[in-house]
């Protein structure tokens, strides 16, 4: 099974949740990718209960929605209810929390009731991690630094903490966080934008081996999920890098299935939560 563990739609209303959701399926598509996480893309006009409703909706007819709510500490008690409401009823399958763009740390006590939840459910929680959009107001102190999701990840053993995008560009930064704690993991979405390829694209030449590094001294694959952050980047050009990664790198077989969707399959339960909805 392939899953890209990162994508985002256009979710403010029905309609463009279709039209969003159309092209994002029309890509997966096109790339073999079986099923997507998908949460909604997070504008001024964010509303936690707009903006996740359509893609929980799809998610229960559809087994290739994988539906991630995102937390608003803008509109905090709001929000709050909102998320609580979806895990207590299993609507969604993993929570989003974008730090650094929103500055709060992932011990804040405003999220303590969605940290506590997700733990008892068994349902993964997704940091933003590393570097933010350009042109973006965001703090990087809340994002950037691993010793944080380190922290989150060893006070609650209980809790699987996704983070996404690898603390893209300090790949190497991340791995000692990832290694000691094994209910911690990383997504590799959003690490570039434009082409994958190395000769029209210099970050990619560079990402290529960078992020070969962090792995290597993992010496495991167990924790890291393939992502795209779909439409910010392109999912086409994130599926060409990872492909380009395993053969120059010569990853076996058995590393590439599990980058490419085993362990997120495994992580966010995917099988069990398709059974509950009567979609396999
Ligand atoms: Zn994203």
């Amino acid at each position: 099974m392939i899953i890209d563990a990162h994508t985002h739609v256009d979710s403010g209303s029905k309609e463009t949740f279709r039209a969003a959701y159309s092209e994002l399926e029309s890509s997966m598509d096109d790339n073999g990718i079986d099923a997507a996480i998908v949460m909604p893309m997070m504008g001024d006009d964010y509303k936690t209960r707009r903006f996740c409703e359509p893609i929980i909706e799809a998610a229960q007819t559809n087994p290739r929605v994988l539906p991630m709510a995102i937390f608003d500490p803008d509109e905090k008690d709001e929000s709050l209810n909102a998320i609580m409401e979806y895990l207590a009823n299993d609507l969604i399958i993993g929570v989003k929390f974008m730090i650094g763009y929103q500055t709060y740390h992932p011990k804040d006590l405003m999220v303590r009731p969605i940290i506590d939840l997700a733990a008892e459910k068994g349902v993964p929680v997704k940091f933003h991690t590393g570097a933010t959009a350009k042109g973006q107001k965001a703090q990087l102190r809340y994002c950037c630094d691993p010793f944080q999701f380190d922290d989150i990840a060893t006070l609650r053993p209980d809790l699987k903490v996704d983070c996404a995008h690898f603390n893209a560009p300090n790949f190497l930064n991340m791995s000692p966080m990832l290694e000691k704690n094994s209910n911690m993991c990383a997504d590799l979405a959003g690490l570039f934008y434009g082409s994958a390829d190395p000769r029209r694209n210099g970050w990619v030449k560079i990402l290529q081996s960078d992020l070969y590094k962090a792995i290597v001294y993992l010496e495991d694959t167990s924790q890291i999920m393939f992502g795209s952050d779909n439409p910010i980047c392109d999912q086409t050009e994130h599926m060409t890098f990872i492909k380009d990664f395993f053969r120059r790198h010569e990853f076996g077989q058995n590393d590439q299935r599990k980058i490419l969707g085993e362990n997120a399959r495994r992580i966010y339960n995917v099988d069990a939560w398709l059974a509950r909805r009567g979609l396999r």
